[in-house]
C-alpha cells in the first residue's frame, strides 16, 4: 500500500497524566492508526482518526474464533529530550509471522513501519520524560468479517493504540517468586505458541489466577508434550545463569520469540559470555539451584525489559536463587538495555528509530 495517510485530528486534547501516576495500559492518546484490509483491495485506507471506539458486526470472525493477533513496543524520550522507538522493525517482523500462522493478511513492512513513526509522531507530546516511564504501542490485527463459517475471514482491521505508562521498577528493582506449573501448559508442539496471538493468554488465565492465590507473581510454564523442560515465564521469556554460561530455552515453535531475549543474547555475546540456547529440564534447574550453581535467574520482556527471579517453588519446595537477590549479570543487563532505550549511551545496533 503506497497511500497518504489521512487525518482526522481530535476536536478536543484529553488532560495527560502525571508521571508519577502513570499505571499500565489504562490510559490512551488523543489518536488511533487504522486501516481496512478485504480480499479485493488488500490492505487500503491508512487513516489517524480521533482515538475512540470500533463498529463491529456481532457476527465478526474475531469474537467467534479469535482470529486476532497483537504485538507489544515502547517509544521512549531520551535523554536529549528526542523520541525513540525500539526495535520497531523486530516488532512488525513478530506481526508478520504471527499474521502467518493465523491466516491473517501480512502488512508490508515499510509502510507499517511509517503506520508506528507517523502515529508516535503525532502524539510525542503523550511520551513521558521520567526514567522508566515510556509510551506503550499496541499494533493489532482483528478479523472484522460477519461470518460464522469457520474459514479465514476476508476482512480484517489493522490498528495501533498508544498508551503511557508508568515506572515498572518504581519501588525498585524487586526479585519475584514463580510457581512452576505441570497442571497447565501454554502452549504445545505444533500449536501457537509462537504467535502472539489472543487465545494464548485466555489459555493462561486459570494457571495464573492459581498462582497469584497462592502468593506466587508468576508461573513458569513447562513444555506441553512432557511437561519437563522450561518454556517461558509468565509472559516474558527465561534465562538461567549455570555457572559461567547463560541458557535459554531454543525457539523451537512454542516459545514466544521475544525481542527483548534477542537484545539480551546479543549483549551477553558481545560482552563474551558463553550463550545456550538448549532444551533445560526443571530438574535440571532445580538441581542446579541446589548445588549452587544456579547463580542468577531472569525474565526478559518489553513491559520490565529484565526481571529477576527470586524464587522457584515446584512441587512443593521452595528453592531460592542467589539469596532472593538480584544477580550481577542481571542487573547489567538491564542497565545496558535501559541506557539504549533512554539514548545515554550512541545506540551503535541499530536499534531504536526516531519518531
Ligand atoms: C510478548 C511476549 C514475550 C516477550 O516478548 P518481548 O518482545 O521481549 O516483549 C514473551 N513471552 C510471551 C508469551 C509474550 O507474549
Amino acid at each position: 500500500m503506497s497511500e497518504a495517510v489521512r487525518i482526522t485530528r481530535a476536536a478536543t486534547k484529553k488532560p495527560k497524566p502525571k508521571d508519577s501516576e502513570l499505571g499500565f495500559g489504562t490510559v490512551f492518546t488523543d489518536h488511533m492508526f487504522l486501516a481496512d484490509f478485504q480480499e479485493e483491495k488488500g490492505w487500503y485506507d491508512p487513516r489517524i482518526e480521533p482515538y475512540g471506539p470500533l463498529t463491529l458486526d456481532p457476527a465478526a470472525a474475531v469474537f467467534h474464533y479469535a482470529q486476532a493477533i497483537f504485538e507489544g513496543l515502547k517509544a521512549f524520550r531520551g535523554v536529549d529530550g528526542r523520541v525513540r522507538l525500539f526495535r520497531p522493525d523486530k516488532h512488525i517482523e513478530r506481526l508478520n509471522n504471527s499474521a502467518r500462522r493465523m491466516c491473517i493478511p501480512p502488512l508490508d513492512p515499510d509502510w507499517a513501519l511509517r503506520s508506528l513513526v507517523e502515529l508516535v509522531g503525532l502524539e510525542r507530546d503523550w511520551v513521558p520524560a521520567s526514567l522508566g516511564t515510556s509510551l506503550y504501542v499496541r499494533p493489532t490485527i482483528i478479523a472484522t468479517e460477519p461470518f460464522l463459517g469457520v474459514r479465514p475471514a476476508k476482512a480484517y482491521v489493522y490498528y495501533v493504540i498508544l498508551s503511557p505508562v508508568g515506572a515498572y521498577y518504581a519501588e525498585g528493582m524487586n526479585p519475584v517468586k514463580i510457581l512452576v506449573v505441570d497442571k497447565y501448559v501454554r502452549a504445545v508442539p505444533g500449536g501457537v505458541g509462537a504467535a502472539k496471538t489472543g487465545g494464548n493468554y485466555a489459555a493462561s488465565l486459570l494457571a495464573s489466577e492459581e498462582a497469584h492465590r497462592a502468593g506466587f507473581t508468576q508461573v513458569l510454564w513447562l513444555d506441553g508434550a512432557e511437561r519437563r523442560y522450561v518454556e517461558e515465564v509468565g509472559t516474558m521469556n527465561i534465562m538461567f545463569r549455570l555457572g559461567d554460561q547463560v541458557v535459554t530455552p531454543p525457539l523451537t515453535g512454542s516459545i514466544l520469540p521475544g525481542v527483548t531475549r534477542d537484545s539480551a543474547l546479543n549483549l551477553l555475546r558481545e560482552w563474551g559470555l558463553s550463550v545456550s540456547e538448549r532444551q533445560i529440564a526443571i530438574d535440571e534447574v532445580i538441581a542446579a539451584a541446589r548445588s549452587g550453581r544456579l547463580r542468577e535467574a531472569w525474565g526478559t520482556g518489553t513491559a520490565a525489559v529484565i526481571s529477576p527471579v527470586g524464587e522457584l517453588s515446584y512441587r512443593g519446595e521452595r528453592i531460592a536463587i542467589n539469596a532472593g537477590r538480584i544477580g550481577e549479570l542481571t542487573q547489567r543487563l538491564y542497565q545496558a538495555i535501559v541506557e539504549i532505550q533512554y539514548a545515554k549511551v550512541p545506540d551503535t545496533r541499530g536499534w531504536t528509530l526516531e519518531a
